[in-house]
Order: structure tokens, then sequence, then C-alpha cells
């Protein structure tokens, strides 16, 4: 095996590494000029990405309406995608940080800076990575092409373009998760279901999508009912005079059946006082069953396990009622059919089933040319013999893309730091990190 990484390698990465950092990118959705579609930082994150790639030799490519661009190298009938992305989470409280989350800052051996691990470490350790195959003297015999996307923290709108203006690849990766690969993703669904509004109950209790809410506010009448109805299902709750909140536990929609689900929890009980609402009476059916068990029956496949069904909002005023869902849809079920499904399902309580978005599912199987291939030169260079390709109830660009996967960046043993304060990556991990992407792109594109 050749040993394409060596420390000034490693080092060249990491100084371009630090421009890019410098670079804040995430959304503002506001530049006020064209293509710039997500804000200037995005967009200025993409020329600066694209110039790395152009210094080291690599045709570059920026779409006119700045969604997206991409770097090609070498050549050959099929096309291997690197898919990457170059916006970031905002850094949050800058003052909790312990160096300027924009400067990149080496202490210890460690890089701390926003979007080191998340994304922008792992595009640049894998542009690297295939320049240093290059500079061994080898030459490819497909065409290597990264995709850099802008907007991978919000809708995914950038790939999207891609696809819509771009030939397709013919396989590839994605460096935006964790090796071993993640060969399955679930189908993600997040929808509306909207009824008919109350002039009795007024509640307004919303939470983000993806997380089982912690906590469900409520101050409206019948009170001492409800908190009696509480007590009877030994739901807990804090009494806060006014009012009263659910108490649960959040955990990522992925995982919801592990959560308690407090606004699930509080319309249970107000079911029990306003038995008329019609919506309430939705929840009684559901349950505390976050696999939609008691709604659609058992959905699940051998690949990918049990759907989930987390319930995140829920608002009753005069006019209507609304409740958003998240639904992470095992790989090989239907998706039409489970949709259709639900949307007969809740009919009976006066609900509607009102899309929102919906990113399919990400399927390549494990005896695979291109999981085989990966698997075997993540074995090899990190002589980790016991990590399994993953499925994951999570979302990386892999799934837009044909035939690809998502493939490292971080090691299983490299602690998570994305979206967190001091988000933080190790050289010693990055180094790893880069000798399997080399190994991999080597066995994969090299004649
Ligand atoms: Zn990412």
């Amino acid at each position: 095996m050749i040993d394409f990484i060596s420390d000034s390698v490693l080092d060249s990465a990491v100084a371009s590494l630090e421009k890019l950092v410098a670079v804040p990118s995430f959304n503002t959705e506001d530049s006020g000029f064209s293509g710039a579609p997500f804000g200037a930082g995005p967009r200025a994150a993409l020329d600066s990405v694209l110039e790395i790639a152009a210094d080291l030799g690599f045709a570059t490519f920026c779409d006119p309406d700045g969604y997206y661009g991409y770097a090609d190298v070498g050549s050959g009938d099929s096309i291997f995608g690197i898919v990457c992305h170059v916006d970031t989470v905002p850094a949050g409280d800058a003052s909790a940080w312990s160096f300027p989350p924009f400067e990149l800052h080496r202490s210890a051996g460690v890089l701390y800076g926003r979007g080191v691990q998340d994304d922008k470490g792992p595009t640049v350790a894998a542009l690297f990575a295939v320049k240093a195959i290059l500079d061994a003297g080898f030459s490819f015999d497909r065409k290597i092409r990264f995709i850099f996307g802008t907007d991978e923290e919000i809708l995914w709108r950038c790939l999207a373009e891609y696809n819509k203006k771009e030939v397709p690849i013919d396989l590839g990766i994605a460096p935006d998760a964790e090796f071993p690969l993640i060969y399955a993703e679930k189908g993600l669904q997040q929808s509306y279901l909207v009824g008919e509004g109350s002039s009795e109950l007024f509640v307004d209790v919303v939470d983000s999508f993806n997380a089982v809410p912690s906590a469900a506010f409520y101050d409206g009448p019948k009170l001492a009912g409800v908190k009696q109805a509480l007590k009877e299902h030994d739901f807990d709750f804090l009494d806060d005079d006014p009012g009263l909140t659910v108490v649960g536990r959040s955990v990522h929609a992925m995982n919801a059946p592990f959560g308690v689900n407090a606004i699930d929890r509080l319309a249970i009980a107000l079911a029990d006082v306003f038995p008329e609402v019609s919506v309430l009476q939705f929840f009684k059916k559901y349950g505390e069953e976050a696999h939609g068990f008691n709604l659609l029956g058992d959905v699940s496949d051998e690949v990918s396990g049990q759907l989930t069904f987390n319930i995140s909002s829920l608002q009753i005023d005069p006019a209507e009622s609304k409740i958003q869902i998240d639904l992470r849809i095992p790989v090989t079920v239907d998706h039409d059919e489970l949709i259709a499904k639900l949307s007969r399902v809740v009919a009976p309580f006066n609900l509607k089933y009102v899309d929102f978005d919906y990113l399919k599912p990400l399927y390549v199987k494990t005896d695979s040319y291109l999981v085989k291939t990966l698997m075997a030169s993540y074995q090899a260079v990190s002589k980790d013999m016991t990590s399994k390709p993953q499925i994951s109830g999570g979302a990386t660009f892999a799934r837009t893309m044909p035939n690809t996967v998502a493939f490292g960046a971080m090691l299983p043993t490299t602690p998570d730091h994305m979206h967190q304060v001091d988000e933080r990556w190790s050289l010693a991990d990055m180094k790893l990190s880069m000798k399997i992407l080399a190994e991999a792109v080597y066995r994969l594109c090299v004649k």
C-alpha cells in the first residue's frame, strides 16, 4: 500500500483550511446581489474553495447563479463524485469559544474553528488526498468531480440546482459523516396535518421538526381538569402558575421512540378534557408510539429497520389546528403508498395531510462494487476490521446523487463536535482520514 499522505501534504491541507475557515459562511439569505442565493458568506466560501482547487491544478466551474461549484481532475468515461459543502452553521455564542470561531487555531495537535469537522475540513482533506495521488505520479481513468454545495445546513437547494443543470455522476462519496460508511439513509418526510379550529381552546407550542419536544406549555381553559388528566396518565408536569409545563425528554427525531414527547403528552391529556376537539383525538390514536404503529401498523424493512414518527408542534386557534410531523421512512418502503395511507388514517380526525419537504432515501447495496471497495480501503488503512457499514436516520448529500454513499471523514473514534462550540478535529485524525480517502480514490479511480 502506498502512503500518499506525508506531513507536508497535511500541512498544505491545513494552510488551505485556514483560508476557508476564515470565510464565515452560514446562511443569511440577504446578500442583496445576484449570484449569492444564500448570502454573501456561502458565496465567498464557494469562491475560496474553487480557488484552492484551481491552485491544485483542477478545472473549476462556478454556477453563474451561485448555488454550487465543481472542480474536475482526470478523465474517463465515468465520473466519480466527491460531494462536499462549504456552508456551515453559525458560530453560536462566539464568546463561549476557546478561540475565535472564524480563525483556524492549532493547539496541542488539534485544529479549532467553525467548519473544521463539518464540512470544510473533510472537503480540504479530500482535495489534498486526490492531489497527493497525482503528485505520486499516477493518473486517473475516471473523471473525479468535487461538487461543492452551499446550502447543506438549510434546504439543499444548491444540489437541487446541480441536478437540474449538470450531468449526473456515476458513483461517488460524500465525506460528511463517519467512516467506515453509510450505505442506507431513511427517506425523510416533513409535513403538516391541518384541521379545524376551536373557539374554546387556544394552544401554541412549536418545536423544530427534527427534535422530540422536551416541554409543552399550557395556560388555557379548564386548567385544573388538564392537570388532573396529566396526573391520571402519570405524565410529569411543572405547575407554573399561571399555567403548566408538561415535561418530556428531547432526542433527535430519528430516535423519536427513545424520547418523551411533551407535546404529545399534553395533547393526550387535553383530549380527555376537550373530547369535542377532533385534532386531539388524533393524538389519542397516535398514543405514545413513535414508530407510528398505532396509525400505520408495522412499517419496516430488513435493511433499515422501523419507521420513526415524530410530532413537534400543536397549534389550535379559532381558524385552524395544525401539527408538524417528521417521518424517517425505511429505505425500501414505497413513499407514495405510505403517504396515501397516512392521509386516509388522519381523515377521520378532520385532518388534511400537507407536504413540506421530502428527501428520498439512500440505499446502495453492501455487496456493490462501490461499498466493497470503500470498505476494503478503510480496513486496509485503519486496520479496524470490526466497524460495519452503517444505516442512518440522518441525512447527507449522498442521497442526492446516484450510487453514492457517505464515506468519512470522521473516524468512529473521533469525538463529534459538529455544530458545537469549539468545533475541532485533531491533526492525527485528519491525517488518517486523508490516508483512507486517498486509498479509496486510488482503488476506484487509478488505472
Ligand atoms: Zn455537513
